[in-house]
């Protein structure tokens, strides 16, 4: 299997979580040392895990990531395209420049991953494709990522269409909608904004990489071969309070 954006945050969990149940996994990431480093990790914990540099926005790094799980696992299963970017601008001051590198990793990404995997999970005749999405975007909006919400509310629309054409092949394509999830690039945002979040959240805490890699191995299993162009939220009820007024009551 492949998970892309492997070597912190969600993507590094799925890989564990996925290990554990003895996938032999390929993380992706820019960074190749940081992507070496969890596969390690990994390793040390009894898992099957390498690493391979790929920048999802650039085909040719996706081809390289393909051609390396077959090299090294003779085939894909199973395809996470997790890799995603999510820096704030605002209407009026975000440029063309910041729109791009969002659209071009968080969705053209998206595309490029399954893409460069398809003829190999063709050829196997089975597959399953699962995006990690957001709540923001398909759910929800949140000052300052307009682009991020674009990007994630897109990646559904792929998904949709891409699970209809890939149905005949046994290739299921589903999405993970996470709210907010502890990992480095949430602690990035800084003290505040997470203490902002923990009280939005009906269970009054983020959530783990764990609470997504679980949804994501459900859609991965045999017995969800049945469910494609569908989404799970994995958000502790953050989308569910009419007003702040909902929360306050509890
Ligand atoms: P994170 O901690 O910042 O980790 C991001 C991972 O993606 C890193 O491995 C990073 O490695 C990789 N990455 C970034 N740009 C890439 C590119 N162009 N090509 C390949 N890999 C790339 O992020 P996270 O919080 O785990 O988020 C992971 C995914 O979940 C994203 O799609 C995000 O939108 C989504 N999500 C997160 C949350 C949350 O609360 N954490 C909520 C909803 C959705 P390199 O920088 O080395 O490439």
């Amino acid at each position: 299997m492949i998970v892309t954006g492997a070597s912190k945050g969600i993507g590094k969990g799925i890989a564990r979580v996925f290990a554990g149940k003895g996938a032999k996994v390929l993380l992706a990431a820019r960074d190749l040392a940081q992507a070496e480093a969890a596969a390690a990790e990994i390793r040390s914990a009894g898992g099957a895990a390498s690493a391979v540099a790929a920048d999802v926005s650039s085909p040719e790094d996706c081809t390289t990531m393909a051609a390396a799980a077959v090299e090294r696992h003779g085939g894909i299963d199973i395809v996470c395209c997790n890799a995603g970017v999510f820096p704030a601008a605002r209407l009026g001051e975000m440029t063309v420049a910041d729109w791009d590198q969002v659209l071009d990793i968080n969705l053209k990404g998206t595309f490029l991953t399954v893409n460069a995997c398809l003829p190999a999970l063709k050829a196997r005749g089975m597959g399953r494709i699962i995006v990690t999405s957001s709540i923001t975007g398909p759910i929800t909006g949140y000052p300052g990522w307009s682009h991020y919400a674009a990007s994630k509310a897109g990646q559904l629309g792929f998904v949709r269409t891409a699970a209809l054409e890939l149905a005949p092949h046994r290739i299921t394509v589903n999405a993970v909608l996470p709210g907010n999830i502890l990992t480095e690039g949430v602690e990035a945002l800084g003290p505040e904004y997470i203490a902002r979040m923990t009280s939005a959240i009906p269970q009054r805490r983020l959530g783990s990489v764990e609470d997504v890699a679980y949804a994501v191995l459900f859609l991965a299993s045999d017995e969800a071969g049945f469910i494609s162009g569908q989404t799970i939220v994995v958000d502790g009820g953050q989308v569910l309070p009419e007003s702040n007024l909902a929360l306050e009551d509890l």
